[in-house]
C-alpha cells in the first residue's frame, strides 16, 4: 500500500513525514532515531556491526515508466539488506539517501515509501536517519547497518577445494522478469509471477542465519551479478578453482533449456546465496530450507578455474558475463 503523503513546503517538513511512516513498532529500538544530527547504533554485547551500502538510481536501476514506485522503495531496501544475510548477520536499521525531483514528490514518493516501509517491516529493520535533496533524476542510496555474533561471519575467502558448493532458490528468474518487463508496454502488473522476483525480490536472512550460526558454510556471498560473475569472486578471495555441473542448476521451468541455463548462468539480480560446505558437513544441509530450495551445483578445487562441464563430459572454462555497469 502507497504511504499517505501531505504537501510539504520543505525540507525538514519531508524529513518529519518520512519519519513519521518510519516508527518503530516491534523489535530492538534504537538507541537514537531520527531528529539529531546523526543516530546512535548499539550492537548487543559480542556482537560485531554490519555495514552496507547500495545505489538506485533511476535509468541505471529503475526506469521510471517502467517500474512500480512500491517495487523500487521494496527492491532498494532488500537488495543492500541481502549483503548482510551474505554475511550471515542480520539487518538492524538503516539509512536513507534520498535525492528526487519536485515531480516525484507527492504520488511516486507515496509509492516508494509504501514499499520501503513494507520491506523494513517484512526484515524488521529501522529507518535510522538519511539525507535528504532535490535533483533532476531519482537517486536512491540505502545503507544498512546489521550484526553478527563475533567469530561467526562467513567471508567469501574461506572455501577450500574440495568443499560442496550450492545455491538458494532457483537461478535466472530475475533477469527473465526484466527482459519481460522490456518488453511490455507501459507499466506491469505487479502480481505477475514472472515478473515477482525481478520486483521484489527476497533477501535470504534466515539461510544465511541459519548456516552461520551453525558454522555449516565455510564461505558465502549473495548472486547479485549473475552466477559466473559471483563465483569468480568467490573463488579469487577462497584462492580456489570451481566446477559446476550445469545438469545440476535449479533452473527456471516454462523457457527452453538452453536460454533457462544462459540465464542461471549469467542472469543478475536473484539475490540467492551462494555458499560451500565441506563435505564432511554435506549431509546436514536440506534439499529445502522453510520452502526454499538448497541445490549442490558444483565443487571447489585447487588451481584458480571456474569451469563447467561441457556436452562430451570435459571441462571448459566458464565465461563470466554477469552485470557489470561499466561493461
Ligand atoms: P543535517 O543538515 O545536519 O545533515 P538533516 O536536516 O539532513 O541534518 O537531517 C536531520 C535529521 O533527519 C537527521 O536525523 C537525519 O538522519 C534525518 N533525515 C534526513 N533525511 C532523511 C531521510 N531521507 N530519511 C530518514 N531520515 C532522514
Ligand atoms: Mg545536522
Amino acid at each position: 500500500m502507497a504511504a499517505k503523503m501531505k504537501h510539504f513546503h520543505d525540507e525538514d517538513a519531508l524529513v518529519k513525514q518520512i519519519g513519521g511512516l518510519f516508527l518503530a513498532r516491534r523489535g530492538r529500538k534504537l538507541h537514537l532515531g531520527i531528529g539529531d544530527d546523526a543516530a546512535l547504533w548499539k550492537p548487543k554485547p559480542g556482537f560485531v556491526s554490519i555495514l552496507t551500502s547500495d545505489w538506485f538510481l533511476e535509468g541505471s536501476h529503475f526506469l521510471r515508466e517502467k517500474h512500480r514506485p512500491d517495487s523500487v522503495g521494496w527492491k532498494c531496501l532488500t537488495r543492500a539488506a541481502s549483503d548482510i544475510a551474505a554475511m550471515g548477520g542480520t539487518p538492524r536499521c538503516f539509512l536513507l539517501n534520498l535525492a528526487i525531483p519536485t515531480d516525484a514528490t507527492e504520488r511516486w514518493l507515496g509509492g516508494f515509501l509504501g514499499g520501503l516501509r513494507r520491506a523494513a517491516r517484512s526484515l524488521n529493520c529501522v529507518l535510522a536517519g538519511g539525507d535528504t535533496t532535490r535533483s533532476k533524476r531519482i537517486l536512491i542510496s540505502i545503507t544498512v547497518i546489521g550484526e553478527i555474533a563475533e567469530g561467526q561471519e562467513v567471508l567469501r575467502s574461506g572455501g577450500r577445494p574440495g568443499d560442496l558448493l550450492y545455491v538458494s532458490g532457483t537461478l535466472g528468474e530475475a533477469e527473465h522478469g526484466l527482459r519481460l518487463l522490456r518488453k511490455t508496454a507501459g507499466k506491469v502488473n505487479r502480481k505477475k509471477d514472472a515478473l515477482r522476483k525481478h520486483l521484489y525480490p527476497q533477501p535470504r536472512v534466515e539461510l544465511g542465519r541459519w548456516l552461520s550460526e551453525r558454522k555449516l558454510a565455510t564461505a558465502m556471498m549473495d548472486i547479485s551479478d549473475g552466477l559466473s560473475s559471483d563465483l569468480r569472486r568467490m573463488c579469487k578471495a577462497s584462492g580456489v578453482g570451481a566446477v559446476i555441473v550445469p545438469g545440476k542448476l535449479p533452473l527456471l521451468r516454462g523457457i527452453d533449456l538452453d536460454s533457462a541455463r544462459k540465464l542461471a548462468l549469467h542472469g543478475g539480480d536473484d539475490y540467492e546465496l551462494l555458499f560451500t560446505v565441506s563435505r564432511r558437513n554435506a549431509a546436514r544441509i536440506p534439499a529445502m530450507f522453510h520452502g526454499l530450495r538448497l541445490t549442490q551445483i558444483g565443487k571447489l578445487t585447487r588451481g584458480r578455474n571456474v569451469q563447467i562441464i561441457g556436452k562430451n563430459g570435459t571441462r571448459e572454462l566458464l565465461s563470466v558475463s554477469g552485470w557489470d555497469p561499466f561493461r
